[in-house]
């Protein structure tokens, strides 16, 4: 294994899904959903499949997803793109994240991570020989909210600094950031000429009164910002692993530089329903969002009730919750017992940062699951 990747061998979602398994676990550590998206979105997908749509789908999406992507982005956040420049359909936002690190940063250059930070842009900044400067959000001792640090960030510019990469609604925290935030990082970002990429992958799932504002809509912005964003989170689909990178032709055209030599393309039958979806289903994601509202405040009361240090979500799967009020100081130890003391499973939060000492009071549970399930947690758990 080289170097680059030897600090990313496992990732935790693995090794915590492994153990829930092993220990016949409720796994509250990897976030996915245990009910399925859209039904019609599924039937759309069966067309395609059974239709003959089975063959390479165009190098930068198919069209009628790029075309829908666009509407999309128009109709919620008043953003026109050109959906054949513009747009680019990935296989996850995973892979447009790993293609836009290696399509638009030099190898040398440092990209700022705003942390805890989601696992595979430490490892695709690796990738793309880049390094990277994170800085923590801060929490807010009131609300229990974690914010932008905006001196924090300041001080992470330097003359290497091309890029950050910025995650709202937040996984793990759960944070969406306020205009005001947003602003501020937004004259940082102008100030250093920074090139910014903005992970929106639960756009729809930030919880009101937060409001989720893409970057690219602030001013000065469009021109710099790559948005990304994925109907797995969106449609409850993870496994379909269909993504899109969206912003300005050239940097887009960068993107899908790299995109055609790691995946070349992603499966079409999913494309065209995911088109489907984008065009018809965003009611059943408002449905999805209000059920997640009410599962975000039934878990964090039943933690609570455990004892945690529940801290504020304000969308996404995730809730924070601090172990130390319980008697636990660290948090990848604590996860790595949970299944076996509570049979539930945790991911720890300091394996998302590059200070765990700061970060190790805290673990991370994923309230989208089945009543039932978060109901029988919570009974564990408070065994
Ligand atoms: N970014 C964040 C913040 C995530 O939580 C996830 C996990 N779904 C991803 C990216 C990856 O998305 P995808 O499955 O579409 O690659
Ligand atoms: N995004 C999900 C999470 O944060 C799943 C990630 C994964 O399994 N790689 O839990």
């Amino acid at each position: 294994l080289t170097s680059r990747l030897r600090p990313f061998t496992a990732t935790i979602f693995a090794e915590m899904t492994a153990l829930a398994h092993r220990t016949g676990s409720v796994n509250l550590g990897q976030g996915f959903p245990d009910t399925d998206g859209p039904p019609r979105m599924l039937d759309e997908a069966n067309a395609a499949v059974l239709g003959g749509m089975n063959q390479y789908a165009p190098g930068p999406g198919v069209p009628a997803l790029r075309q829908a992507v666009a509407e999309h982005q128009r109709a919620h956040y008043g953003i026109d793109l050109d959906p054949d420049t513009q747009v680019l359909i990935t296989v996850g936002a995973t892979e447009a994240i790993a293609a836009a690190l290696l399509g638009l940063v030099e190898p040398g250059d440092e990209v700022v991570l705003i942390e805890p930070y989601y696992d595979s842009y430490a490892a695709a900044v690796a990738m793309a020989g880049a390094s990277r400067r994170s800085v923590p959000l801060a929490e807010d001792p009131e609300t229990g909210r974690f914010g932008l640090d905006l001196v924090a960030l300041r001080a992470a510019m330097g003359p290497r600094t091309r890029a950050i990469v910025v995650n709202s609604p937040h996984n793990p925290c759960g944070t969406v950031f306020t205009r005001q935030e947003l602003t501020e990082l937004a004259e940082v970002a102008r100030e250093h000429d920074l090139l910014v990429i903005t992970d929106e992958v639960y756009e729809h799932l930030a919880f009101a009164p937060a409001e989720h504002i893409p970057l690219a809509t602030l001013p000065g912005m469009a021109e710099r910002t790559l948005s990304i964003s994925s109907a797995g989170k969106m449609f409850s689909l993870t496994g379909w692993k269909v993504g899109w990178a969206t912003g300005p032709a050239e940097l887009v055209a960068a993107v899908r530089a790299a995109k055609q030599f790691l995946t070349f393309v992603g499966p079409g039958p999913l494309q065209h329903a995911v088109a489907y979806g984008l065009r018809r289903e965003l009611p059943w994601v408002a449905e999805l969002r209000d059920s997640l509202a009410a599962k975000q405040h039934r878990l964090a009361e039943g933690l609570a009730e455990v004892g945690f240090g529940v801290r504020r979500s304000d969308g996404t799967y995730f809730v924070c919750a601090d172990i130390r009020p319980l008697g636990f100081t660290d948090g990848e130890e604590f996860c790595r017992q949970l299944p076996e003391l509570a049979g539930v499973a945790a991911v720890p939060i300091q394996v998302f940062t590059d200070q765990p000492e700061r970060w190790r009071h805290l673990v991370r549970f994923a309230f989208c699951k089945r009543d039932e399930v978060l109901a029988e947690a919570i009974s564990r758990l408070k065994k």
